[in-house]
């Protein structure tokens, strides 16, 4: 599950988390100090330590990005033991290590732009929500100011590209939270969070390829054949 990890075929000094050509350059002064037990590992290569595209969970895919995370921490940290327990701030790190990844990767001209207070190109797919990025340098909308019984996150959700894995294991996480309810009903609970440029047609799509929908929409005409009795069907 590990990307392209030949860094461990080095010897420690050699590791990502040492020689970092992270995106510290990018990141605010204050994510800086907030970051010391994260370790975000974002190289200028955009190449990850974990390879999302084997997994279907998030669920999953958060814990293996902790173990990595732990395991380069605590080699280069010998002392510190390993708990394995994982707290809920560290699965929340990792969320954002992976928000902040797929938005570096697909908003890079909006967040230089508005790094510089410039501007966003006309072309922009974002440029409708007017963005912003918050003090956590995570990139949200500014709309839904009036909604004034909605709460932080609802008002500013966190902006995620469509075509995107990640993207695509938090849609299909909301959609399993809710018991696989349709599309609306799944977008609603992603907007809580999250606002997803043409995401309809995301969470359309998921559910349509969602086993559990199509088996629960599927049972009834294959239950009413098949739990008659003989003599009531002829
Ligand atoms: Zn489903």
């Amino acid at each position: 599950m590990m990307a392209r990890h030949t860094w461990l075929k080095q010897t420690p000094d050699h590791w990502p988390n040492r020689h970092r050509t992270i995106l510290d350059s990018e990141l605010c002064s204050e994510e800086l100090e907030h970051r010391s037990s994260v370790h975000v590992t974002v190289t200028q290569q955009r190449e990850s330590l974990v390879d999302i595209n084997p997994f279907s969970s998030r669920k999953t895919l958060l814990k293996v990005t902790a173990c990595v995370f732990r395991f380069v921490n605590n080699v280069t940290n010998i002392n510190k033991s390993m708990n394995l327990y994982f707290t809920a701030d560290e699965v929340q790190n990792d969320e954002y290590f992976w928000i902040k990844y797929v938005q570096a990767e697909f908003y890079s001209a909006e967040i230089s732009a508005l790094r510089s207070n410039k501007q966003l190109r006309n072309s922009s797919e974002i440029k409708g929500l007017v963005p912003y990025l918050d003090e956590g340098c995570l990139l949200r909308i500014t709309g839904r100011l009036l909604e004034a019984e909605l709460c932080f996150g609802e008002k500013h959700p966190i902006i995620l590209p469509r075509r995107c894995k990640f993207t695509e294991l938090l849609a299909t996480r909301e959609h399993e939270r809710i018991g696989h309810c349709g599309a609306f009903a799944t977008l609603t609970q992603l907007r809580k969070k999250y606002w997803i440029p043409k995401g309809r047609q995301l969470v359309k799509t998921m559910i349509r390829i969602c086993l559990i929908c199509k088996k629960y929409n599927a049972e009834p005409a294959d239950q009413l054949s098949g739990q008659l009795p003989r003599d009531r069907i002829s």
